[in-house]
């Protein structure tokens, strides 16, 4: 029996010898096929382990060699115990790195988030609208941007702007009543150079047209222009009192400069722009309320025309792309951080893919508004940013086809709210908005591309 358990011993010592030999072996070869790396590289460029260890394995080797199999079994064992600890070191660094890498980048945004209520197709019943309001409020909306057009009561010469199913003013103070119970602030908006076409359609108005044939765009250079805005402008603000802000739209006026008169004008495009735009800016000042105007027709604008401008408005910048990589001028936000301390921006919760879509791509829209947080971090340092409006179109212009319908846009809207609010978007939060919604938690949005830096 001592015999037997001699030999049993020395055979798992020799196994054991062979065992730690043929490690040696494998790590020896191994490391010789390796690129030394330094001390900085880490475990995530690559998962090789560092090769400038401590212990030398060929000196190892050879003392086992030489039959001291007691010291080379001792050091064989606290070789193998470094090269654990140094891999189970390497393994938590990677997982650090990787789980910093892969943690979503937050920017929550505090300003404002309006929800751009586009009234020139298809609103909404009043009873519906104030029903939503609480619910725009608890996915984290601040206000509304009231896009009227011809929905809203104008009275006397102007009552002709009306559309059949108008609100009544009974029913707009309902919806400020609304809006101020649930905390929103409103900020209305009337057109006033392009997009005029319910205004100009009509026969008592087709004679402020830049165009004859096109109802898009008011003559700068006509004396009646500026005073008719005014009068929109005036009569909106009398039933919306206290505003702080109020959209003069500004945007696409794309037969700019066309009309005979203006052919003969001096002054360029831009000029002519700046000559119909500044009177009415400063009436809202006069009126201690502050202008907010779309910002295209600007973006290419040199420094000094900027400048006529800047100290009147707040100009709104939109985009609605989900990627917006290289979509402005390059060098447009350094001239709006000279000429503008307060800037809007714009996103899209629905109606920005095609005219005439009847379906709205939630996880584009989210998309959109995370860019715009991205974008928003990068502005020059003087440039502030009071808010973003959410829009939401329901036709491109006043005789365009109706794109998305509001009421199976609002969905997006609580989720690019979400995303706004919180400032990303992952499963996590994807499910809770979902739960929110009453939709499955398997609802269908994919979110892992959202999380890239
Ligand atoms: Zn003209």
């Amino acid at each position: 029996m001592n015999i037997m358990r001699i030999n049993y011993t020395n055979v798992g010592i020799i196994f054991s010898l062979v065992v730690v030999l043929y490690i040696f072996y494998k790590l020896s070869h191994s490391s010789s096929e390796r690129n030394p790396l330094p001390a900085s590289v880490t475990p995530r460029t690559s998962n090789k382990l560092p090769t400038e260890s401590s212990i030398d394995l060929k000196s190892l080797a050879s003392i086992a060699k030489g039959g001291l199999f007691d010291v080379s079994l001792r050091q064989a064992q606290e070789t193998i115990e470094a090269l654990q600890k140094q891999l189970a070191e390497a393994e938590v660094s990677r997982d650090t790195v990787q789980k910093k890498d892969m943690e979503t980048v937050k920017r929550k945004f505090s300003g404002h988030k309006l929800v751009h209520l586009d009234l020139k197709g298809a609103p909404t019943k009043m009873t519906f609208l104030i029903q939503v309001l609480p619910y725009f409020k608890k996915w984290g909306a601040t206000g509304l941007l009231v896009e009227y057009e011809d929905m809203f009561p104008y009275k006397a010469e102007y009552e002709v702007l009306q559309a059949k199913n108008s609100y009544s003013e009974a029913e707009i103070k309902q919806l400020l009543e609304t809006a101020a119970a649930n905390d929103l602030i409103i900020i209305p908006l009337v057109q006033t150079f392009g997009h005029l076409e319910f205004v100009l359609k009509h026969k008592e108005f087709a004679y402020l047209r830049e165009t004859e044939h096109y109802t898009n765009s008011l003559c700068p250079n006509n004396k009646d222009s500026v005073p008719m805005v005014i009068e929109l402008i005036d009569q909106v603000l009398a039933l919306h009192p206290g505003l702080q802000w109020f959209h003069i739209g500004g945007d696409e006026v794309w037969n700019l400069k066309t009309c005979p008169v203006c052919l003969k004008d001096a002054r360029n495009k831009s000029e002519l722009f700046v000559h119909h735009m500044k009177p009415i800016l400063k009436h809202l000042q006069g009126k201690k309320v502050t202008p907010i105007m779309w910002d295209d027709m600007m973006r290419y604008w040199p420094l000094e025309y900027l400048k006529e401008l800047g100290p009147l408005v707040e100009p709104m910048v939109w985009a609605y792309r989900s990627d917006l990589t290289g979509y402005f001028p390059p060098d447009m936000w350094q001239r709006y951080g000279k000429a503008f301390k307060k800037i809007w921006a714009a996103s899209a919760f629905k109606g920005a893919t095609h005219p005439w879509s009847n379906f709205v791509p939630i996880g584009f829209h989210v998309q959109n508004n995370l860019y715009w947080l991205d974008i928003i971090s990068k502005l020059p340092s003087t440039l502030e940013v009071n808010g973003v409006a959410l829009t939401g179109w329901s036709r491109y212009d006043h005789y365009a086809t109706l794109c998305e319908l509001l009421p199976a846009a609002l969905p997006s809207l609580a989720f690019c709210l979400g995303a706004l609010s919180e400032g990303y978007m992952d499963e996590e939060l994807k499910k809770v908005i979902a739960k929110g919604l009453g939709l499955p938690e398997t609802f269908p949005l994919n979110v892992e591309r959202f999380n890239s830096k």
